[in-house]
């Protein structure tokens, strides 16, 4: 070995006894000393290779729940960002990233990750004016979705704070009256219909020019006797 100027290295990996042997740091040891690899360092290097590939598969394929990313979108629109707006901000090409978020019970670790993003990116920020704003708004209050800051920990709490879910909408009063009315029922039935006193309906019934539909309801009443209660 004269004239050999590779140092210790060489010569320990060089040595078949070396315990590196069959190891990866083995198979480093014989690259760093550039000494021929022996089989069971080549084999320890494969495999290792093989591993990280599963490794990097598993990371790429490996599945989450939907329910925080769904969140973050549904808290995202409550607060008038656009579909397309999020998944500009989430990096996917056009909006088919978030659909499948909004419709699969599972998404990958990565697609999760493009969500969580958008998510920090537009959360505290109040998008511009515009009509898609007013269309993400109006979906988000129909479906009952809240904003971000009704969650405390919008991946694991069970349900949003009790305060920031928004109230439903009192059902329309008329429509309830019409059915009444549809179904033949007396003033009192409507009255008690839509929670009011008979008198309560009267009042309201004047107020909103509809005592053609109260008269209609009272002449139903068996105890109306027919000029009791005549307009003035
Ligand atoms: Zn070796």
């Amino acid at each position: 070995m004269g004239g050999h100027t590779k140092g210790l290295a060489v010569d320990l990996i060089a040595d078949p006894d070396d315990p590196r042997h069959g190891t990866t740091a083995g198979h480093w040891a014989h690259h760093r000393a550039d000494v021929p690899q022996c089989d069971p360092c080549l084999i320890a290097k494969a495999r290792y290779d093989k591993q990280r590939r599963v490794n990097d598969y598993q990371g790429k394929v490996r599945k989450v729940s939907t329910l925080g990313a769904r969140r973050r979108i549904e808290a995202l629109q409550a607060i008038g960002w656009t579909n397309t707006q999020i998944a500009e901000a989430a990096g996917f090409n056009d909006r088919q990233g978030l659909q499948y978020a909004k419709y699969h019970d599972q998404i990958t670790v990565p697609t999760f990750e493009r969500i969580a993003t958008a998510y920090e990116r537009l959360s505290m920020r109040v998008p511009p004016d515009s009509f898609g704003k007013s269309r993400a708004m109006a979906a988000a209050r129909k479906n009952g979705w809240v904003p971000p800051l009704a969650w405390d920990d919008i991946d694991n709490d069970e349900a949003p704070a009790a305060a920031a879910i928004p109230p439903k909408p009192k059902p329309d009063r008329l429509a309830l009256l019409q059915r009444a009315d549809e179904a033949e029922q007396t003033a009192k039935q409507a009255a008690e219909e839509i929670g009011v006193s008979q008198e309560g309906l009267n009042r309201w019934c004047k107020r909103h020019g509809h005592m053609d539909l109260y008269f209609r309801l009272l002449r139903r009443d068996p105890k109306f006797n027919g000029n009791q209660y005549r307009a003035a």
